[in-house]
């Protein structure tokens, strides 16, 4: 079966063929570091980092590009607000950023090129786009002629007259007509500006993903995504600017991420970005985030509460103990008495065909436009199969074979969705139960020193303990 995906553009699922037989190029649109990321951002990170995951085991070389956005209105008032200036601002939450994203397992793009240094690049395609008439210049600012793209629209399904109706459309006496959209913005005094041939100012925001697309991946992206709130005007805009030079589709496959409620209502500026990532890593398992987030599908909206999070740490827990137990269970075959017959341990057929069709459900879902949802119950068979397979206490000289079997099966979906990620339970609940103990009995002897010694331990592996009255609770970070 092929993979097929959703595509904004059609409004269909099509069959996926990229341009060259081997390598993926796509483009998705990246923060404003102009402040930390919150849960909406996060979104398009852990999935369209899932897509890039699974094109990669289907063989693809992948060409993931993501921006930043360094320089607009936003990082200009933040610079101020911190008296700093916009580049210190930007780089500081481009770190913020990486922090959150290696926090919750989101591999790093290819490239995440930024706009201060793409500025030859986008100024040139301003002025490409006002050499063919697709632009003009007044009072220092560039505006797109939006009405001569005769496809505007098209992406959002919307056509031009219902635009100017049904939107608010920024009025700005400089435009020569309502619904043209900014290129280039001449600078208030004071503020950051780059030279052009328009005068000194920086560019708007939808001509930088148009000029940076095209340098880094070429005319034309196998895929090209973003949240749903990107859809239009932006990525309307993006097509009317790159299509209208290139004369060629901007990207072949447009995908667009869904909605985030927060506690069932809508979520807005006021109430999302209170829901930042990196609180968010700390109240809970950072895995249970990337659960909560893949276990709907991508399209859907999602809504986010801490019922919710409650119930995606329990579920990944369900996930990572049978998986952390079939580790132990390996190493435990694997350092004692059936280390001599390691040789040729094939697992058993039955276990092995069972496993051949967890995994053949878990592609099947995921080549059908990346169905994450329903891709996390082939893991749940899996883990009830684990869980079988060492309840029967499994002996014989078959038994290494079966739980890398297992394992294999295990990583080869891991591999894909992150669900459990590495460091995390590296000790199984009984140990970490023993470790309890041991520091119980070195305080009851008053071995200061040992106790705070196996806390550390403890910690260093995730697990926060607390003492309570009615003894040591302890739970994963
Ligand atoms: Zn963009």
């Amino acid at each position: 079966m092929t993979l097929h995906i959703y595509n904004t553009m059609t409004r269909r699922k099509e069959p996926f063929v990229p341009i060259h037989p081997d390598r993926v190029n796509m483009y998705v649109c990246g923060p404003t570091v102009y402040d930390y990321i919150h849960i909406g951002n996060a979104r398009p990170q852990i999935f369209f980092d899932v897509v890039r995951r699974y094109l990669e085991t289907l063989g693809y070389e992948v060409n993931y590009v993501v921006n930043f956005t360094d320089v607009d209105d936003r990082l200009i008032r933040k610079a101020g607000e911190l008296d700093s200036t916009v580049p210190e601002v930007a780089d500081r939450f481009i770190q913020a950023f990486y922090e959150d994203i290696d926090g919750i397992g989101v591999r790093r793009a290819s490239q995440n090129p930024r706009v201060m240094d793409n500025m030859p690049e986008i100024v040139a395609y301003i002025a490409e786009l006002v050499e063919r008439d697709f632009a003009y210049e007044s009072g220092g600012d560039v505006y797109f002629y939006t009405k001569k793209f005769h496809e505007y629209g098209k992406l959002s399904h919307q056509n031009i007259e219902e635009l100017q109706l049904g939107i608010r459309i920024e009025v700005d006496e400089r435009k020569e007509n309502p619904e043209d959209f900014v290129l280039w913005k001449a600078a208030k005094p004071g503020e950051i500006s780059w030279p052009s041939p328009w005068g000194d100012g920086r560019p708007g925001w939808h001509i930088e993903c148009s000029a940076m697309a095209r340098k880094y991946l070429g005319e034309t992206l196998d895929i090209h995504g973003g949240g749903q709130d990107l859809q239009f005007p932006h990525h309307e805009c993006e097509v009317a600017q790159s299509e209208s030079i290139t004369g060629k589709p901007l990207a072949n496959v447009w995908m667009h991420n869904g909605y985030i409620h927060i506690n069932n209502e809508k979520m807005s500026k006021s109430l999302g970005n209170g829901v930042l990532v990196k609180d968010l890593r700390k109240q809970y398992q950072p895995a249970a985030l990337r659960y909560f987030m893949l276990a709907t599908h991508y399209r859907n909206p999602l809504n986010f509460s801490e019922e919710a999070m409650g119930q995606a740490e329990k579920s990944v827990s369900r996930i990572a103990n049978a998986m952390a137990n079939v580790r132990h269970a390996l190493q435990t075959v694997t350092s004692g008495a059936g280390a001599e017959s390691g040789h040729e341990q094939e697992p058993d057929e039955k276990l092995q065909a069972k496993l051949a069709g967890i995994l053949d459900t878990f592609d099947a879902k995921m080549r059908d436009d990346f169905n994450t949802a329903d891709a996390i119950t082939a893991m749940f068979e899996w883990a009830s199969e684990a869980n079988t397979y060492l309840q029967q206490g499994a002996q014989g000289a078959r038994q290494a074979g079966n739980l890398q079997a297992l394992l294999d099966a295990f990583e080869a979906m891991n591999d894909v969705l992150g669900l459990v990620m590495e460091q995390e339970n590296e000790l199984l609940d009984d140990e970490v139960d023993q470790l309890i103990q041991e520091r119980n009995d070195a305080r009851k002897a008053k071995n200061w020193a040992r106790a705070d010694e196996l806390r550390d331990l403890l910690t260093a592996q995730g697990i926060l303990l607390e003492d309570t009255p009615q003894g040591v609770r302890w739970r994963r970070k």
